[in-house]
This record gives structure tokens, sequence and C-alpha cells, in this order.
């Protein structure tokens, strides 16, 4: 059995922190996928035949586990109203492993069954939302994109219902630490702030020990989280991402993209794009996720009001913006191919988005065929032409001040087509290519699933064989709304 999986590090905190949680197997489970380059660098076995008790282990259904699994409490606020506790519902904590960087990498099973959290659900994940949060994962890690990984992806034939019956699945997850805003807001909130610090410095010893040097380490602490949270969402948008779901549990505190629930890449640019079906304000549109980050780190601030002065806490999430902005501004750059500053840059991009929100034109590849633009030649690119669909009104104007904007760059043409490709995705894990890849796969055929992987593993190359995965999505793929249960 395996001797490499160590027990959590969450186990040094007190016992109220957590629960031990029973093994609850699936019936007739079957490994769907297994991540061979991520299991070689957390030194797992990379092949099926050394993998027996690790699959057992993986799917849950190791009946004596070598460490024993354990969920996690913490509370939230959810569509901006306080929750009350939640906690791992249907995730468990298998233990962790030491990668050859000797970085420690907690695995979970997200789907294991009923914990004390499971607040009367049934402590089970289905098989769509499994595979969405497998393979986004997995794309945003290619993209470059904080991210928990996804290890391995197991399904089964015990139903579960949702709108509908749904078979269950497990993903087994891993990340350096799968602590969000939402453990911290759970002993704030209980007037418990000795947990509080005990929390935070268990954070800073295990996750953060180069904010110990500083004057306030938990300042620097809550300042740390506020930064990698401002890159983190710049990030997203830079790449047309929606969350979905923006509750303070699902924020990690290592600024990590995690609880892949109803999101979505946008297709044609809309910046009131809402992807979570029962979002009927729109509280976590596209537009509107940096601003409500911003509003999540209030609610993590005010958890440090025991640990650091009002005003300092105050001055940080006042410094969000600014940090936003810049992260922002400089991954939009890069987008468009922009190395030396402007001060009108911010202003181009701007026109250029609201050119292509006009038109709807598609996000992804708007950006990505801009890289064909010759600054000394007036035509506009085929490609570029055709996912504009009237490219004399929103364009033409556009791109005649971008080469005049090239014309103080460095690099020639094709180097910096070289450089913008690098950072805008050809290919998109697109709702409707999900949908194909779980429709196929809830009938026992997981080829679309895998070759989706595949394409996606690398957006930014061109794989001629692969064609058909960049061009634009069908009409029918307008209509998708994905349901936030899963
Ligand atoms: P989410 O909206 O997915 O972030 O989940 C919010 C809370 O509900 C968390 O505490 C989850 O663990 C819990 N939860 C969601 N789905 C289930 C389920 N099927 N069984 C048990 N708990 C769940
Ligand atoms: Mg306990
Ligand atoms: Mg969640």
């Amino acid at each position: 059995m395996p001797t490499s999986l160590q027990p959590s590090r969450l186990l040094s905190l007190p016992e109220h922190h957590y629960s031990a949680i029973d093994v609850q197997p699936l019936h007739q489970a079957s490994l769907l996928a297994y991540n061979t380059e991520l299991a070689t660098s957390l030194n797992l076995p990379a092949t099926v035949q050394h993998l027996e008790n690790w699959i057992a282990l993986f799917s849950g259904s190791l009946l004596t586990p070598p460490q024993q699994p354990i969920a996690t409490v913490y509370s939230g606020h959810q569509f901006g109203i306080w929750a009350g506790q939640l906690g791992d519902g249907r995730a468990m904590l298998l233990g962790e492993v030491v990668s050859s960087q000797h970085e420690h990498w907690e695995i979970q099973l997200k789907g294991g069954g009923q914990t004390p959290y499971s607040r009367r659900a049934d402590g089970r994940a289905v098989l769509r939302s499994s595979i969405r949060e497998y393979l986004c994962s997995e794309y945003m890690h290619a993209l470059g994109i904080p991210t928990t990984r996804a290890l391995a992806l197991t399904a089964s034939n015990d139903v579960v219902y949702r709108e509908q019956a749904e078979t269950a699945a497990v993903v087994t997850r891993v990340s350096p630490s799968f602590l969000r805003f939402g453990h911290f807001e759970h002993w704030y909130h209980k007037g418990l702030n000795h947990d509080v610090q005990v929390l935070a410095d268990w954070v800073l010893d295990h996750l953060y020990p180069e904010c110990l040097q500083a004057d306030n380490p938990y300042l620097q602490l809550f300042a740390t989280i506020s930064q990698r949270t401002a890159d983190l969402v710049a990030s997203w948008q830079a790449v047309g991402f929606c969350h979905g779901v923006l509750n303070t549990d699902n924020l990690s505190i290592l600024g990590l993209t995690i609880d892949y629930g109803p999101f979505g890449f946008m297709d044609g640019f809309d910046p009131h794009y809402i992807c979570n079906h029962s979002d009927h304000h729109g509280r976590y549109s596209y537009q509107a996720q940096p601003a409500i980050v911003q509003w999540n780190l209030s609610c993590l601030a005010s958890c440090f009001l025991p640990l650091a002065t009002e005003e300092e806490l105050v001055a940080v999430l006042n410094g969000f913006v600014a940090q936003y902005k810049d992260a922002y501004l400089q991954k939009m750059r890069a987008k468009l191919g922009l190395y030396i500053e402007d001060e009108h840059d911010q202003e181009l991009i701007d026109d250029l988005l609201k050119a292509m929100a006009a038109q709807r034109v598609d996000f992804s590849l708007g950006f990505r065929y801009l890289s064909q633009v010759q600054r000394n030649d007036n035509t506009i690119p085929q490609k570029l032409r055709h996912i504009w669909p009237l490219p004399d009104v929103g364009l033409t104007d556009w791109l005649q001040r971008y080469r005049h904007r090239l014309q103080q760059e460095v690099l020639n043409d094709e180097e910096r087509a070289v450089r913008m490709n690098a950072v805008n995705p050809k290919y998109v894990l697109r709702q409707y290519l999900l949908q194909q890849a779980i429709e196929q796969a809830q009938q026992g055929n997981v080829d679309s699933m895998n070759e989706l992987y595949q394409v996606m593993s690398k957006p930014y190359d061109e794989q001629p064989e692969y064609e058909q995965y960049a061009a634009l999505p069908p009409d029918w793929a307008a209509g998708i709304c994905v349901s936030c249960s899963s």
C-alpha cells in the first residue's frame, strides 16, 4: 500500500477545526481519467499497473486508507448573505504527498460521501460536474492560471438525484491547500478570535512563511492574499472566464481558482455575461468579478480585525483596485503585443472591448487573430475579418489606431505574433465542447472527453489535427445555460 501518503499537516490544528470521516465507497467504480503528468510530479505511480491500491484510494473505496480521512469546517457569505456554517460537505481530505520539489500537496476527494457538514445533502457529485471540474482545472493550469489540480476522475453506477437522476462520480483533486476565506470567517463570526489566530499562525507557518519576516505577519498575510487574489481575477478577465459562484467559501486563501461549478468561458464578448443559471441579478457576471472579489476580501479583512488595526486593513483593501488594474493592464497589453508602456493603452483596450461587445465578437479568437495584423499593411487579416460580423464598422478604425500604436514597439510582426500567441489561447474549453464530451461520457464513451483533454492541454499551440476545436461555436451553443446543481 502507498507509504508516501502522509497525514495532512492540518491535523496540527485543534481538533474542532475538522472531523474524521468514514470511507463511503461508490459502487462499481471505474477510473475514467488519470493525470499521469501530475502524478509523476507528485511522485505517485504514473502507470495504471502499479495503481491498484491508489485507484481504490482515489475513488474513496479503500476501506482502510493509510490515513484517517477528514473534512474541515468553514462558513461563508453566499450571494452576499451570511450563510453560517458550511464546511466540506462532500470533500474529504485523504492526506498529503510531497513532490520532487519538496512541496506538500493535499489530496482530496470531491464527492466522497457525507460528512458532518453535508447539511442534508448527499455528499456526492454527479458525473457531469465532475468532468467539468476535471477538465477545467487542468485547462486553467495549461493556461497558466493558478488553480487546484485534478489527479483522477472516477465514475460509478450509483444514482444520485439533482434535477433528474444522474450517476455519482469523484474528482480526486490536489492542491497545496484547500483553505478558503470561509475558514477564517467561521471562527471570526463565532467570536472565537483565538481560533482565528491559530488558523492564521498555521497558514503563515505552512503556506506563507515569507510573511513571517514582516513587522506584523498577519497584516502581511492579508496583504499577500489580497495581491494574489487581484492577480487571479485579472487572469480570469483576460481569458474571458466567469467563475459563477464567487461566494466567500469558494475563494482560496492561496489565490487559486477553486470549486468549479457553473463556470463558463465566454464565446462572443459580453461584459454582462452570466454563466450561472441561478444568478438572476448577475451578481457574479463577468464584469462584476473584480468588485465582487474585493467585496469578498473585505469579508476576510474583518476576520483579521483581531490581528491588525482597522486602518491597516482598510489601507490594504483600498489598494486592491490599483493592484487589480495594474495586473489587468499588464495582461491585456501582453494580449495585444504591447511591451512598451503608453499612457493611452487602457483606452485602446477599452475601445477594442467596446467594439467587440457591440458585435459579440468571439472573445478568445478576437485576440488570437490580432496577432496576424501587420503594422505596415492596412488589409484586415482574413481570419480576423471572418470572426467580426461587420469589420468595417467596429474593426477598421480601431486597427488603424492599433497599427499606429505598434509603430512604437521594437519587435517585428513575426516576433510579436509568437509572443501574442503564447498568451491568447487558440483552443477554449467552451460550454458546448464540454457538453458534447459529457453527453458521450454519460453514454459510456470517454473518447471525446479524452480528446478534449488532449487539445486543451496545449491551448496556445497550433494543433492542425484539431482545427475543428478552434472554430467559432455553433449557433446552438448560445442557448447553453449551466445549472448550479452539481
Ligand atoms: P458550493 O456552492 O458548491 O460551493 O457548496 C456550498 C456548500 O454546500 C459547501 O459546504 C459544500 O460542501 C456543500 N455541498 C454542495 N453540494 C453538496 C452535496 N451534494 N452534498 C453535501 N454537501 C454539498
Ligand atoms: Mg474534529
Ligand atoms: Mg464550494
